[in-house]
């Protein structure tokens, strides 16, 4: 696969930024020696799901973020619409949402139309942080002169919010003990000092091991595309 006007006056070498401009395709980069090749954005053939709404396209992305997080950034597509990484987003913080009222009925004892709305406010701040990153991630790609603007940063979020899960699960199980008072009680026993602050501090601790995920799949998805070429065709 190639792309007829690759290297074009704006190509980089997406492994290490080097100005691509009138070199030849089938040679190395002069800075780094990768194939220039490689760096062609016809190889930028997207998962199926930036094509067609289907089941298995869906299932593709999940398992192609879990398992080959890197190559699903090297080979997303940057032009195009944002439609389709908004609706993986929305899934996700969908089932986290509905997942949160679920287990809110084991945990509290109030109404469905309660959990229902606790539920919509957990998916909501999945949405909402994502969108944080996002601005923090457009911040730094303009200081740093990547290619990483807003809407691409978007992209990314949404893709990368499948970390959200085991972050949800974790916060979830962890409000389970601090409930009924079980952790306290616990941890008084292991330490023989335990209060309010540092339960602020071990869910804070819990908090961040559990973002761990989501962040890490939205720096490689930076990593990957910071240099990303368009398509010329
Ligand atoms: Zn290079």
């Amino acid at each position: 696969m190639n792309d007829p006007g690759f290297p074009g006056p704006d190509s980089l070498c997406e492994d290490c930024g080097y100005a691509l401009k009138g070199l030849k395709p089938d040679g190395g980069c002069p800075e780094c020696g990768h194939p220039i090749a490689e760096s062609s954005p016809a190889l930028r053939t997207g998962p199926s799901w930036q094509d067609r709404m289907t089941a298995s396209a869906l299932f593709q992305v999940v398992a192609d973020l879990t398992l080959r997080p890197k190559r699903f950034f090297r080979t997303l597509r940057v032009d195009g619409t944002n439609a389709r990484a908004r609706m993986f987003l929305v899934l996700v913080a969908g089932l986290i949402g509905l997942g949160w009222s679920a287990m809110g009925q084991a945990l509290y004892p109030g109404g469905i139309a309660s959990r229902l709305i606790s539920g919509a406010l957990v998916a909501l701040s999945v949405i909402l942080l994502s969108y944080i990153e996002a601005l923090g991630v457009t911040f730094f790609s303009r200081r740093r002169d990547w290619r990483v603007p807003l809407k691409l940063a978007e992209r990314l979020v949404c893709y990368a919010s499948i970390g959200w899960l085991p972050a949800a699960a974790a916060m979830a199980l962890a409000s389970w003990p601090l409930k009924d008072g079980t952790l306290e009680r616990w941890m008084l026993g292991v330490l023989g000092i335990w209060g309010p602050w540092q339960t602020i501090a071990l869910l804070m601790l819990v908090g961040s091991v559990a973002m761990m995920w989501f962040e890490v799949l939205v720096w490689t998805g930076v990593r990957q595309t910071k240099h990303a070429n368009w398509r010329t065709y």
